[in-house]
């Protein structure tokens, strides 16, 4: 997946976020289950903002931080984001590939060991994350745990 498309499905993300504010959760998951929706698209279904409609019912946030460390074989994946292996051999950290920010949750499918420095550069930017099917593996869980959350 080359930049150019990466960053285009960004966009597409962030043109649909920008569309649903006002529209009802249950019928764009209608979408979701038709088909209807792009990858990008169907990830805004996990975006923090339906949750916060329930938070007098939810006062503990989702857990943010991974409880355990990287696994001692992994090295920087920088090359997965950016394209270019990274020299780096500080220790690394454990981050969210799609952002928990945006919905992205705490579990393994959604982890990405990243050194010190290219944790801090990824930050919440979804730019030139791979909008793969296996990178989004856990968000059928998670949207279904929001349908959960809705009681719809
Ligand atoms: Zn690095």
């Amino acid at each position: 997946m080359d930049i150019r498309s990466r960053v285009d499905s960004a966009e597409s993300y962030f043109r649909f976020l920008n569309t649903v504010r006002y529209r009802l959760w249950s019928d764009i998951y209608i979408e979701y289950v038709g088909g209807s929706l792009t990858l990008p698209e169907s990830a805004v279904l996990v975006h923090p903002m339906w949750r916060d409609q329930l938070i007098s019912e939810t006062p503990c946030r989702r857990q943010r931080s991974f409880q355990n460390p990287p696994p001692a074989y992994e090295s920087c994946a920088a090359s997965t984001i950016w394209g270019y292996a990274c020299p780096s051999a500080t220790s690394l950290q454990t981050d969210h590939r799609f952002p928990w920010a945006l919905g992205g949750p705490t579990s393994p499918g959604n982890a990405v060991y990243l050194c010190r420095d290219h944790n801090q550069m990824k930050g919440h930017d979804v730019h030139l994350i791979a909008w793969t099917v296996d990178n989004f593996a856990w968000l059928h869980d998670e949207v279904e745990e929001v349908r959960r959350l809705l009681r719809l």
